[in-house]
């Protein structure tokens, strides 16, 4: 742990919470052009006053951006019920109500959806506290408490503490705090480059704003070098994704080039490092995950199982990537808000074949051959970065993998890899410029994101049946894991009395781990592509892809709301159309057949009409 240096701790008291709440105010209120002196003055006037540690401070400051303090476990409901408790509320009185559903928007409730205000308009009605009465460390030691107190009625007393000492602003501030959003539109690098002239560099490299603060205590104390580049179990800041809106303005921004698409992973970002046998895992934020995925080859989730994935010639290193959770019944990525669950039954069970974490690397930062020669690989175009990856790394199916990663050149080509990713596996692609250095914390031009829902023309999901299903890359032995789905044919009258349904869509993604155990427990027969029982309709073309290996029969099926780009035609389903970039959002288990969708509706959806 990093040690305060001498001769910069703080001489005089902890000064009044009040006055970073001024800040707060001055900065809210400010343009930005004066934003930075007003920041400025303001580090000034603690220097002089108070001392050289601004830590206190700064945590107060940019609150998302403290990785000292764990999670509060609180969102706005969580306060809400505290809070109700701390002020002696009746929970079904008018200001409960308002707290507890502080998203509802009502006749009298103006501030809806703004859980600070809300709050404060509850609070100043019934507070007597008009000058708050707790210093800048008084709050960052509740607050530290409240991270440490699991149960309920401990964090309320920290809440009462709050409500007895604090202004009804003060305690708005405070709670801005503690859901790590200020709303003051004040970026960290405008606070950081303010303070110190080489602190967003050594945030960057470090993800530590006590090291910032504690190491460049004043301007004229510069960073060493070494400080302003990445480092073997430090945590830097990622370079993030900047958002494409539509498939034609990302290639255009490229700029005629060729570029890189790659799969956007849906997992946690994780970064790994090495050092000879020792490992270190952390997340986009700083949080270290090492007791999860393993110190060294013999413990953790992942450690052991990635031994034979570097090669002999790399000693250190630095990588950058996705945690992702991989199935190997289903052959399939799964939601990975099941990460931490499957990382502690692989650590539990030796995880042969139940679902694990996989890192999927896109990134190198730094490497140190076996022979002590060291690359710091940042500044190398992103081309580079990723042969050296493809050369000195080797997969190891279903534990370290590559992302998927292909050139292209057209809007084609995206729109292409994009529809096969999004039936498939994942939620969108990166584009990235291969010149493109690896810019700490940066979001830029040369790494865009797209995903589907940026191209969403559809304002309504449509409801549809799942009519067969195929199994996961494991072949029959395997689950099942994409499904055609269909819709009512009304578009002629059936012989028979059984209600008909028609080939329209097929899904792969969207589902959650638990969604697939039960899909996977129903009664699916297997499908004769010659012999289709009588209620299927698929496409008349040939080679078609709209038949499953397996069937439900249409009452032990089930319903799944499906959202898209677009409808479009094509002969590949009975329909004679299909969705563009399709992803199931909900099964639909409170639906019934009757509320399947029909051919007619569809018909008129896509023709621009709404449903009845
Ligand atoms: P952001 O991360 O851009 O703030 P967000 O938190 O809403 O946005 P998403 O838009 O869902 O998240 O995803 C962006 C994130 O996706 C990236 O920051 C990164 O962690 C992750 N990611 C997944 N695949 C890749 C990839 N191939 N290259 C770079 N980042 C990737």
């Amino acid at each position: 742990a990093l040690e305060r240096p001498l001769g910069i701790g703080n001489l005089k008291p902890s000064p009044p919470f009040s006055r970073v709440v001024g800040l707060f105010e001055v900065l809210r209120d400010s343009k930005a052009a004066t934003r930075k002196d007003r920041l400025d003055h303001w580090f000034n006037i603690w220097r002089e006053n108070v001392g050289n540690d601004l830590y206190p401070a700064m945590r107060l400051i940019l609150p998302h951006k403290d990785r000292e303090r764990a999670t509060y476990g609180l969102k706005e409901s969580g306060i809400a019920k505290v809070y109700i408790a701390a002020l002696g509320l009746d929970r079904h009185s008018r200001d409960a109500t308002r707290l507890l559903k502080w998203k509802q928007p009502t006749k009298d409730n103006a501030s809806a959806g703004n859980f600070p205000n809300i709050l404060f308009e509850v609070v100043d009605a019934r507070s007597t506290v008009t000058e708050g009465n707790l210093s800048v460390d008084d709050v960052n030691d509740i607050l530290d408490e409240m991270t440490r107190t699991t149960k309920e009625a401990d964090k309320g007393k920290l809440f009462t503490r709050i409500t007895e000492k604090c202004t009804p602003d003060e305690q708005r501030w405070i709670v801005r705090i503690i859901l790590k959003d200020l709303s003051i539109a004040v970026k960290e690098s405008t606070v950081l480059s303010v303070f110190h002239p080489d602190a967003m560099d050594m945030f960057n490299t470090s993800s530590d704003l006590k090291r910032v603060c504690w190491l460049l205590p004043n301007q004229s104390k510069r960073a060493d070098a070494s400080d302003k580049q990445v480092q073997l179990f430090h945590a830097f800041q990622p370079m993030l994704c900047k958002r494409g809106k539509t498939l034609k303005e990302v290639v255009k921004t490229m700029g005629r080039q060729e570029f890189i698409m790659e799969e956007k992973l849906d997992g946690e970002r994780m970064q790994l490092h090495k050092r000879g046998n020792q490992f270190f895992y952390c997340s986009r934020k700083g949080k270290d995950y090492t007791y999860l995925y393993g110190a060294n080859i013999g413990e953790g989730a992942l450690t052991p199982y990635i031994q034979e994935a570097f090669d002999q010639r790399v000693s250190d290193v630095i990588l950058d990537g996705e945690m992702v959770v991989w199935d190997p019944n289903l052959e399939k990525y799964c939601n990975f808000g099941y990460l931490k669950t499957a990382a502690l039954d692989t650590i539990k069970t030796g995880g042969q074949d139940a679902p694990r974490p996989c890192y999927k690397i896109f990134d190198i930062l730094y490497m140190r051959s076996s022979s002590g020669k060291e690359t710091m690989m940042t500044e190398m175009p992103l081309k580079n970065r990723q042969k050296t990856i493809k050369s000195l790394f080797y997969e190891i199916p279903g534990r370290f993998e590559f992302a998927i990663s292909r050139p292209g050149k057209t809007v084609q080509d995206v729109e292409k890899l994009l529809h096969e990713i999004v039936e498939s596996r994942g939620e969108g692609l990166v584009i990235k410029t291969p010149s493109s250095k690896y810019i700490l914390g940066g979001r830029e031009n040369c790494w865009m994101k797209v995903k589907p829902e940026y191209m969403d023309n559809m304002g309504e999901s449509v409801d549809v049946l799942v009519i067969s299903a195929n199994y996961g890359k494991g072949g029959r032995g395997g689950k099942v894991s994409t499904f055609i789905c269909g819709v009512v044919d009304d578009s002629t009258k059936s012989s028979g009395s059984d209600t008909r349904y028609m080939s329209f869509v097929r899904i792969g993604t969207g589902l959650t781990f638990a969604e697939y155990e039960w899909i996977n427990a129903k009664p699916w027969k297997p499908l004769d592509r010659k012999r289709l029982p009588s209620w299927m309709r698929v496409s008349t073309a040939s080679g078609t892809e709209d038949v499953g290996d397996v069937y439900l029969e249409p009452h032990e099926s089930f319903i799944v709301s499906v959202k898209a780009a677009a409808i479009t035609a094509t002969d590949q389903y009975a329909c004679q159309m299909t969705m563009r970039f399709p992803r199931c959002t909900r099964i639909r288990d409170d639906l019934k057949l009757e509320d399947v969708f029909t051919y007619t509706e569809l018909v008129a959806m896509s023709l621009g009409k709404r449903k009845a």
